[in-house]
């Protein structure tokens, strides 16, 4: 299967207008994505560097490619001209490599920093100390332009643990607002703050507990044949 348009219509109408609906094409050809693009679907999410270089490079230029897996510094070069979001900034030192290729383009590249709260260990991200700790040191890195934050919940059936965490973030994310509009009232705008949070499984537990952004695959490609 394709596209679903079916699909993405009725999640559309679904959901409150201020969320952003990022269709993560990963694996999926590139004649599936044109075929989205020609209805009108601007925000694709890859997770594979190399992969997403191909795609970009084949497809139309207004497409916003949203980088949504675990991004190593040294590929940071590869994406920095194009990028329109890099959704799993784990460390200061991933975030100190994008400011410094946005840098060399003149350009502010946008990024959300992401926050572990899953059970499973295998998940990135970084705990409510350490985003406290960055969130004083962005003027350092002017080219890193940090929007929000992401996350993912557990892997489970169950629906309490999902909510459970996705509360959890929503409160950091809501602490890391104050916090800004405390340090920087002239720059920095709440309501354009992005929580991305949110897949296939678990995104309407994800919109009720405040999520603006969601990143959803095979509800609207089909499933993946692989694991990734
Ligand atoms: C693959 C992936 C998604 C989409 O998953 P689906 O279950 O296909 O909706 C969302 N976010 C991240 C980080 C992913 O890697």
């Amino acid at each position: 299967m394709s596209f679903n348009f079916e699909q993405y219509g009725k999640l559309k109408n679904e959901l409150p207008a201020e969320v952003t609906i990022v269709a993560v094409s990963k694996t999926k050809p590139i004649s599936d994505i044109q075929e989205a693009y020609n209805l009108a679907v601007l925000d694709f999410g890859e997770n594979y560097v190399q992969e997403l270089l191909d795609k970009h490079e084949a497809l139309p230029k207004d497409i916003r490619w949203h980088f949504i897996g675990h991004l190593q510094t040294n590929k940071v070069k590869y994406i920095a001209p194009f990028v329109h979001l890099i959704h799993g900034v784990d460390s200061e030192k991933l975030l100190a490599e994008i400011d410094k290729q946005g840098r060399k383009l003149n350009r502010k590249i946008n990024c959300l920093l992401q926050i572990h709260i899953a059970k499973e260990e295998t998940k990135f991200g970084m705990d409510a100390n350490e985003l406290n700790s960055i969130l004083q040191k962005l003027p350092i890195y002017p080219f890193a332009n940090v929007c929000g934050l992401m996350g993912m919940a557990s892997f489970t059936e169950d629906k309490q643990i999902i909510e459970s965490e996705f509360t959890h973030l929503h409160t950091i994310f809501k602490s890391a607002c104050a916090n800004f509009t405390t340090l920087y009232p002239n720059t920095f705008k709440p309501e354009t703050a992005i929580l991305s949070m949110g897949m296939s499984a678990d995104y309407p537990i994800a919109i009720a507990c405040g999520s603006n952004m969601i990143r959803v695959g095979s509800m609207l490609f089909g499933n993946r044949s692989n694991i990734s």
